[in-house]
């Protein structure tokens, strides 16, 4: 019995000093919560991605894995020409690079993508060239409808915590493919063969917006010459980076994806 009641005792005392820290605590976060500085940003301001600092470039193929080929040209060496041209342009415009190749080797399209998501405020924008019919030929470019948003570091190792919760950056993929796709068909003139979605892998494991971008068939005649020319392989990296820049720019602006227009869709 009287065990039982001091027992009862301790337990209120138990509690109230329980109570008495959580109140502490409570108020300490409090403060912390009200001393935070606030910049005065709107909703739709916050709900708009952030500009990102870093471009990944991602040659595609390379080392064993040639990719398509016309006779002594093959795709990943056009991939690495264009690539190495757009990484040049866009450090001259003050912005960071990241290739995912160097040279002639052979990288995983997992490696490309884990690269990727390791890098933090970047977008991702592979580049590769098309097989298919003689008669077809032109540019178009691809985003991914459903993207991988993984999970804050912190609790990436906690299996339920790798929901839905993250905002998966598909939207802002599609805007970056039509600022591409549009600077490609405006300054080469090449058929326009828009905007596309397609689950390629290393579009669609990335948390980033992330781009593929099919600059020209090496199975059509008039892709092939215009290709051989060093002017018209400059021509297509510096859309590429235009479109790049032109995202940026808008970002800057906040006026993604309202300001997107429909040009360039099929
Ligand atoms: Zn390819």
């Amino acid at each position: 019995m009287f065990r039982g009641r001091f027992g009862f005792g301790g337990a209120v005392k138990n509690i109230v000093a329980w109570l008495g820290l959580l109140l502490m605590v409570a108020s300490f976060v409090w403060w912390q919560v009200l001393s935070i500085p606030r910049p005065a940003t709107s909703m739709r301001r916050t709900a708009a991605p952030a500009p990102f600092t870093l471009v990944v470039l991602d040659p595609g193929h390379g080392g064993q894995d040639s990719g398509a080929m016309c006779g002594a040209i093959y795709e990943k060496d056009l991939t690495f020409d264009i690539a190495q041209r757009v990484d040049r342009l866009l450090q001259t415009q003050g912005l960071a690079t990241l290739m995912t190749r160097v040279g002639d080797s052979y990288v995983s399209l997992a490696d490309r993508a884990a690269v990727t998501n390791r890098a933090r405020d970047c977008i991702f924008v592979s580049i590769h060239f098309n097989e298919g019919k003689k008669v077809v030929g032109g540019v178009e470019t691809y985003y991914a409808e459903h993207q991988a948003a993984p999970a804050p570091r912190l609790v990436s190792w906690i299996p339920f915590f790798q929901g839905p919760a993250a905002e998966s950056p598909t939207l802002a993929s599609q805007s970056l493919a039509r600022f591409i796709q549009e600077a490609m068909v405006a300054r080469t003139k090449a058929p326009d063969r828009g905007t596309k979605a397609e689950q390629f892998f290393v579009i669609a494991n990335v948390g980033v917006p992330a781009v593929l971008v099919e600059a020209g068939f090496l199975s059509n005649k008039d892709d092939i010459t215009k290709l051989e020319s060093n002017d018209y392989r400059e021509q297509m990296a510096a859309a590429i980076s235009e479109g790049i820049l032109r995202y940026r720019d808008v970002l800057k602006e906040r006026q993604l994806p309202l300001a997107v227009t429909g040009a360039g869709t099929e």
